[in-house]
């Protein structure tokens, strides 16, 4: 622990399986992150609740994207892996830091006003607050870094304000939290259908799960849009074909994206060829992450250890922050 200087949190969403976005655009970096910084990943049950969630298949999906990250190579032992309804703290801080939030600026939130359009027969008070939630669960361990897409960079920013305000009023408890920059890394993982991103709300067809078995790995790629090839050296590659080449580049050798690339460019290109290729790579690698999460999440005393020890060790350091949090607000009556 002792090299290990900075502080990084990120939160992870319990919906859904994790796709090949997830793991080459979050996950993986998480997994190298662990290794140089003192990280805290959090999986977010409470927020989920803010749309009336069965809590039932809830349970069920915190298992399995605990298992699933487990299986990507988060290390518990390295990382602090944590649920956030295990540290009451959350909710604590949660509550302190809504005394220094102003309502009018929740309701300018840019995701509070789309959640209002979606759905305006549940406008809950935590969804407005859910900025602020956020705060306390960025901040909860005295953060600096939190790795952040761009879609998140707004709330990033609210954090900071209510941090700001915070340390102006009470002294400087929390350090302003940065986005953390993976630089060129950030990379986008493109969908099978030729348009946009792999995501859980595309269609299904044209994003890989790390739960998908080979069959449905093989059905998806086979499926990918082409065309008869290019007629002439040199001539551009439209967007899908561009988007299975970076798939290639992302699970096959240098050797084999360098052959597709030179059939290519003398319009010797087989496509039919290249996606089997891609497929049995694509093969090679999601199945043995989907075979341990599996077992992974099979094994319910595991996994159950998993989230008490991650509670623990993020309660201790909660209390820490709290502690100094109520110091420097003179809540300390004895
Ligand atoms: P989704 O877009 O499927 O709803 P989330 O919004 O839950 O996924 O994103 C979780 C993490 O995965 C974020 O850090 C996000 O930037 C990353 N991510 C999601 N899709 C992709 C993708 N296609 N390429 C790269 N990163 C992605």
């Amino acid at each position: 622990m002792d090299k290990k200087k900075q502080i990084v949190m990120s939160g992870i969403r319990p919906t859904g399986f994790l796709h090949l976005g997830n793991y080459f655009g979050a996950v993986r970096n998480y997994v190298r992150l662990q290794q140089e910084y003192s990280c805290f990943f959090m999986v977010a049950d409470l927020h989920s609740l803010t749309t009336h969630p069965d809590t039932a298949l809830l349970k069920q999906q915190v298992f399995r994207v605990l298992a699933e990250n487990l299986a990507c190579g988060i290390d518990p032992e390295q990382a602090v892996l944590y649920c956030q309804s295990h540290v009451p703290e959350t909710a604590e801080l949660y509550l302190l830091l809504n005394m220094l939030a102003y309502v009018g600026e929740l309701e300018k939130t840019v995701t509070f006003k789309d959640k209002v359009r979606q759905h305006p027969d549940n406008v809950n008070a935590g969804l407005l607050t859910y900025p602020v939630l956020q705060t306390a669960d960025i901040i909860l361990h005295r953060a600096a870094l939190v790795p952040v897409g761009k879609d998140q960079e707004q709330h990033l920013e609210m954090a900071r304000n209510f941090v700001k305000r915070f340390n102006h009023r009470y002294g400087d408890v929390f350090p302003e939290p940065q986005a953390f920059n993976f630089g060129e890394e950030l990379l986008k993982v493109p969908s099978l259908d030729g348009t946009g991103k792999m995501s859980k709300s595309e269609n299904q067809y044209a994003t890989l799960y790390l739960a998908d078995n080979d069959e449905l790995i093989q059905k998806k790629i086979m499926r990918a849009k082409t065309d008869s090839g290019p007629t002439s050296p040199g001539a551009p590659k439209p967007d899908y074909i561009v988007n299975l080449f970076q798939l290639m580049k992302l699970v096959s050798t240098p050797e084999t994206v360098a052959q597709f690339e030179a059939a290519y460019d003398s319009c010797g290109i087989r496509y039919g060829d290249m996606k089997t290729q891609l497929a049995a790579d694509m093969i090679r690698f999601i199945g043995p992450i989907r075979e341990k999460a599996h077992s992974i999440q099979q094994d319910s005393d595991y996994l159950q250890k998993v989230m008490r020890n991650g509670a623990q060790k993020a309660r201790e350091s909660a209390s820490q922050t709290l502690q100094l949090v109520k110091e420097a607000m003179g809540l300390t009556y004895y």
